[in-house]
């Protein structure tokens, strides 16, 4: 069974990230600055380096891996809710390589900013916490 919330839209804000900058730390640095709690998340641009994880649903745990060579953004899809009382940004993202071919994974730490335009939209309504989830040893929303 579905579990979810209706929420309202709150405050959106619109920017570009810094140049060099750790695109997971950047977009979780926004979300402290402005107290944003719960929203979901959009980007898109370049990256100097990228480093995505899959997680394995066997061994119930995340492999980490560097793509090779800088790359475009065609998409970034995220939320941003709460884990242990901060906010923390949970995103999937798709790269492209120069000859148009994608790759993706779960954003991870290690992904540098070429150049990075995105879009947070806050959203109004009851506390998303992450805590363990015993079927997938994901930390999901308790809810
Ligand atoms: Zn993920």
């Amino acid at each position: 069974m579905a579990v979810y919330n209706e929420l309202n839209k709150g405050k959106i804000f619109l920017g570009k990230l810094r140049h060099g900058g750790d695109l997971l730390d950047e977009l979780t640095s926004v979300c402290k600055a402005n107290d944003i709690k719960l929203g979901r998340i959009e980007a898109l641009g370049a990256v100097q380096k990228a480093c995505i994880g899959f997680y394995d649903q066997v061994k119930r745990e995340y492999k980490y891996f560097e793509l090779e060579g800088r790359l475009e953004i065609t998409n970034l899809i995220g939320n941003v809710s709460l884990k242990d009382g901060e906010p923390i940004v949970h995103a999937h993202i798709t790269f492209a390589d120069n000859t148009g071919r994608a790759f993706g994974g779960h954003l991870a730490a290690g992904t540098i900013i070429f150049a990075t335009e995105f879009l947070i939209e806050t959203l109004d309504g009851p506390q998303y916490n992450r805590g363990y989830d015993e079927q997938t040893g994901l930390p999901l929303w308790n809810m």
